[in-house]
């Protein structure tokens, strides 16, 4: 049920930003908007998780899967949640430029109930620049009655709003149908999907190092 205002223009598969690999899909958000959640739930029964760590969960940080035949990296950018020396406004500009150097697709998430914020329009201002696809997801919207909860977002000037509720899976299949078409095909393109990445595990619920690399 994405909301949109005006045709979206994102339509040409993506290269991974790296040489190697699938393409990555990071999530970006302040803490609580539900980031953790939508990961997993993006990991849910319609996209097999393909790495196979012995112990490793999906309580992590990133996860290599396949929806409808198409490989991705997921990444959870909780990891860089704020430590007590750190303003949210700095965290927000850690994760924005660490995903814009390392994603290749990038999912704002934004939280429906506390409505836009000061860091979400930060965050959209530095991501809006990057020439990555970007999708602007608003979370908590789990029942049609908070709806109306989404219009605050639009003053963002973003043409496709994603309301979703990650919690209850409520418009994760149409967020993932969105960027389906700019996963790469890998019968097209057998070198972009199936060159295996040395992965790199965090420790479970762990912070990430300070130079993560995803
Ligand atoms: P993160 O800090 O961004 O990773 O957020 P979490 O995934 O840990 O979620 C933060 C809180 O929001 C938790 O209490 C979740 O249960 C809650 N939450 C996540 N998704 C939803 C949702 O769709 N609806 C509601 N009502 N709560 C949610
Ligand atoms: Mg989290």
């Amino acid at each position: 049920m994405p909301r949109t205002k005006k045709t979206p223009t994102l339509t040409a598969p993506v290269p991974s930003a790296t040489t190697a690999g699938p393409p990555i899909v990071a999530i970006i958000g302040r803490p609580n908007v539900g980031k953790s959640t939508l990961f997993n739930r993006m990991l849910g029964k319609r996209t097999a998780i393909v790495d196979d760590v012995p112990g490793v969960t999906r309580d992590r940080n990133y996860a290599d899967a396949i929806y409808r035949n198409r490989p991705f990296r997921l990444v959870d950018t909780g990891g860089l949640d704020p430590s007590a020396s750190e303003g949210m406004l700095a965290l927000i500009k850690r994760q924005s430029e660490l995903a814009i150097a390392e994603a290749d697709i990038l999912i704002l998430l934004m939280d429906g109930r506390t409505g836009l914020t000061t860091p979400d329009q930060e965050v959209v201002r530095l991501l809006r620049g990057a020439p990555k696809p970007l999708f602007v997801v608003i979370n908590k919207i789990d029942t049609p009655k908070v709806e109306t909860l989404v219009a605050d977002f639009y003053q963002l000037g973003i043409d496709t709003l994603y309301p979703i509720s990650a919690e209850h899976g409520i418009g994760v299949s149409e967020l993932l149908d969105a960027i389906y078409p700019l996963l790469p095909d890998p019968e097209e393109n057998p070198e972009q999907t199936t060159m295996p990445r040395i992965a790199v595990v965090g420790r479970p619920n762990g912070r990430m190092s300070a130079s993560p690399r995803w």
